[in-house]
């Protein structure tokens, strides 16, 4: 099946997940894939599917979602592998385009030092780049990528990309603990970004299991540090972590808020002591401190400190793989 969905995605809404790479054909063997170990590396582009076939299963599926009434807000490149190693990517998105929903890609960026590649992602309306490490040894540690690719040429073409690119750009950036999430390695990918200028730079944890078993998502501090050291390079950053809140629409229930938001992000003290102000006048239920201390209690906030100032972080880890 191509086509599949729809889902739904804090990114892009209700997504309709196209699938157009068979398992799992990557030019990368991400340490911390959830698809496990990649079964054929290739970094050859190639043509997987008809483009016809495609644009028929895609049709089929949105005429059967809107005949149950539901909407669809992307159309996603999401396969299991690299969607860019499909040759045909662009003439899929032009073909696509008469259905009238936005694409998407989500790429993991390693073929953008190729022109026509660049040329096809240009025509989606969103694009996901991924950038998990900025370091030649970093990057061969975690994304493990195929042996004739170059990092200096794939960070070239993307910046080239990101100057002429009209869409949503978006980039994200996986953390593994102990591989790339050092306060020295952070600042250069924040100094990349920087130059990258994405809408929105997402932060990820590995939250499903992984390709290899000692792949370990960072300490909540160190996701905190991410965090900012990130924000000091992108204007918008974000976490992704395959939960999908209803951030910043303020429900009434205080402690649920506070989870969803803070989901997305960390929220320093002096920003929660502003939501509880908020809370308080519309007489919502235990609008105080005591609702943030006891989700600190019962382990589902956590306290992280930079740089003098006191964060409140969602517990990102599942609380079994903490230690
Ligand atoms: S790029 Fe994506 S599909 Fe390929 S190995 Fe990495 S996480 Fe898996």
């Amino acid at each position: 099946m191509i086509a599949f969905g729809p889902v739904p995605s804090r990114r892009l809404g209700r997504s309709l997940g196209i699938n157009n790479i068979p398992p799992k054909i990557c030019t990368y063997a991400c340490v911390y894939c959830q698809l496990g170990r990649t079964i054929k590396m290739q970094a050859e582009r190639q043509s997987f599917y008809e483009p016809e076939e495609i644009l028929q299963d895609v049709r089929g599926k949105v005429e059967k979602t809107r005949e149950a009434g539901e909407s669809i807000d992307y159309l996603t490149f999401v396969p299991d592998g690299e969607p860019t190693l499909d040759i045909n990517l662009g003439r899929e998105i032009e073909l696509l385009r008469p259905l009238g929903i936005k694409i998407a890609v989500i790429t993991n960026s390693s073929l953008m030092w190729r022109e026509d590649v660049r040329e096809a992602l240009m025509k989606a309306d969103w694009v996901s780049l991924k950038v998990d490490a900025v370091r030649g040894d970093i990057w061969r540690r975690i994304d493990r990528p195929h042996g004739t690719l170059r990092l200096a040429s794939i960070q070239d073409g993307m910046l080239e990309f990101a100057k002429a690119y009209t869409g949503h750009l978006a980039t994200e950036t996986m953390l593994v603990e102990g591989v790339n999430d050092s306060e020295e390695h952070l600042g250069k990918i924040a100094d990349f970004l920087a130059r990258l200028q994405p809408g929105v730079a997402y932060l990820a944890i590995p939250t499903r299991p992984p390709a290899e078993k000692w792949v370990r998502p960072p300490q909540e501090e160190a996701i905190n540090r991410a965090y900012q050291i990130l924000s000091q390079g992108v204007g918008q950053v974000e976490y992704l972590i395959g939960y999908e809140g209803n951030a910043f629409a303020f429900t009434g229930d205080v402690e649920q808020d506070l989870l969803s938001i803070t989901a997305v992000h960390p929220m320093r003290e002096d920003a929660v002591d502003e939501f509880l102000a908020r809370a308080q006048p519309k007489q919502w239920a235990e609008a105080d401190w005591g609702v943030v201390r006891r989700l600190v209690a019962q382990d589902r906030l956590v306290e992280a400190e930079y740089r003098g100032h006191r964060f409140y972080l969602r517990r990102l880890r599942g609380r079994k793989d903490r230690d």
